[in-house]
């Protein structure tokens, strides 16, 4: 791969850089492997911790909660939401790499607030398939929140749901705002 610039000018997906987004980050990785070290860690997560978080760009999950390099298991997606594959993903979390605690993260401004489940019918009018998924939009955050804990609490597949709890990241101060459950 060259440095020069492989994309034309004003192409969707070229930076202010050389190449292609995906270019930079290859190169960013190269830069970081010169200075990595093994660290020697175990997959297991140090703090016994799964973070559920929404993808959203603006929350930097190890800067927000103080977490270092092997501290968690992260797992993301639009809006945080609980789904079966979150299900899948904290089950193994558990089971097999001895994680206890459960936290799950929204935040404000979320891009799924603007949604509705209109998305799925218009995808279908678009491409003929209705997606098997819901798209899981909400108007209330903490409400959301609070069935994502209940959906946690209540899988029949975790063995440890004794530590769930839900929070609201607000983009604009950085604070997280805990959910009651009830
Ligand atoms: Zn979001």
């Amino acid at each position: 791969m060259t440095t020069s610039a492989s994309v034309p000018a004003g192409s969707g997906n070229s930076t202010a850089g050389s190449g292609t987004v995906t270019d930079r980050l290859v190169e960013a990785n190269e830069r970081y492997a010169s200075a990595f070290t093994d660290p020697g860690m175990d997959a297991r997560p140090v703090l016994h911790v799964a973070v559920v978080a929404c993808m959203d760009a603006r929350l930097d999950l190890h800067d927000a909660l103080g977490l270092a390099l092997g501290d968690c298991h992260t797992i993301r997606n639009a809006g945080g939401v609980v789904t079966d594959d979150v299900i899948r993903s904290l089950t193994i979390s558990q089971r097999a790499l001895g994680t206890r605690s459960v936290v799950l993260i929204h935040h404000t401004n979320c891009g799924l607030e603007s949604l509705t489940e209109e998305f799925r019918h218009d995808l279908e009018m678009e491409v003929g398939q209705r997606p098997a998924w819901a798209v899981e939009a909400f108007r209330d955050v903490d409400q959301d929140v609070r069935q994502s804990m209940q959906r946690v609490r209540t899988s029949p597949f975790l063995l440890h749901t004794d530590d769930v709890r839900g929070f609201v990241f607000d983009v604009k101060t950085g604070l997280l705002r805990e959910v009651d459950p009830a």
